[in-house]
């Protein structure tokens, strides 16, 4: 990602009340120039991705919109959009978070438990973990259960934004494409198609 497009993502979805960034959405850090995205765009990335769940579980993944799409070799494919977004925040938060955080996931926002009957399901997790041999994990309280979840907030937030070839936000374009101009196409990429699918050596025929 360009530093003009996290300028520009940054300024468009940070938070004016952040006292880290005071609403640019960028931080600086190290060398003159280098950039990041603050945390409060990160976590709005998150939860704007999570919102989308939340409404798509909430009319049912099976129920929602059925998207036909043409392949390459011909044909149509038939997909439920909304199953397959759906697939691909979980599939991202378990390749993204570890052990832990994935359990912080699964128990307050997959099965919306409230953060004490969360903290009560992770007590369990990190007693088990530590009979088997993992003392790393901290003692499970109202302020560690919190801090883990903005913690991994941010890192599914950052997945969501940057998980290619489709990131799953912003999401309006994870669902409709997104739309590309003719000048955005570079021209080598048009003319090595152009060969295929004519089956002719442009530069032999010239
Ligand atoms: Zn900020």
């Amino acid at each position: 990602m360009t530093a003009e497009q996290i300028r520009d993502l940054g300024l468009a979805n940070g938070s004016r009340w952040c006292v880290h960034c005071f609403g640019l959405g960028v931080v600086r850090f190290g060398r003159p120039g280098a950039a990041d995205f603050c945390r409060c765009v990160l976590r709005r990335v998150f939860r704007s991705v999570w919102n989308r769940y939340e409404y798509a579980r909430d009319i049912g993944f099976w129920n929602g919109r059925l998207t036909i799409e043409l392949i390459k070799r011909g044909g149509m494919v038939a997909g439920h959009k909304d199953a397959e977004f759906a697939a691909d925040v979980v599939l991202i938060a378990r390749r993204e978070l570890d052990d832990f955080h994935f359990q912080v996931f699964k128990a307050h926002f997959l099965d919306r438990l409230e953060w004490r009957d969360s903290v009560r399901v992770l007590a369990r997790f990190v007693h088990i973990a530590r009979m088997a041999g993992s003392h790393d994990l901290p003692a499970i309280d109202r302020g560690n259960f919190f801090h883990a979840v903005y913690r991994l907030e941010a890192k599914l937030g950052r997945a969501f934004l940057t998980t290619a070839p489709y990131a799953l936000f912003p999401t309006r374009e994870y669902y409709n494409g997104k739309a590309i101009s003719l000048s955005q196409i570079p021209q080598g990429a048009s003319h090595a198609r152009k060969r295929r699918n004519n089956g002719l050596a442009i530069g032999a025929a010239a």
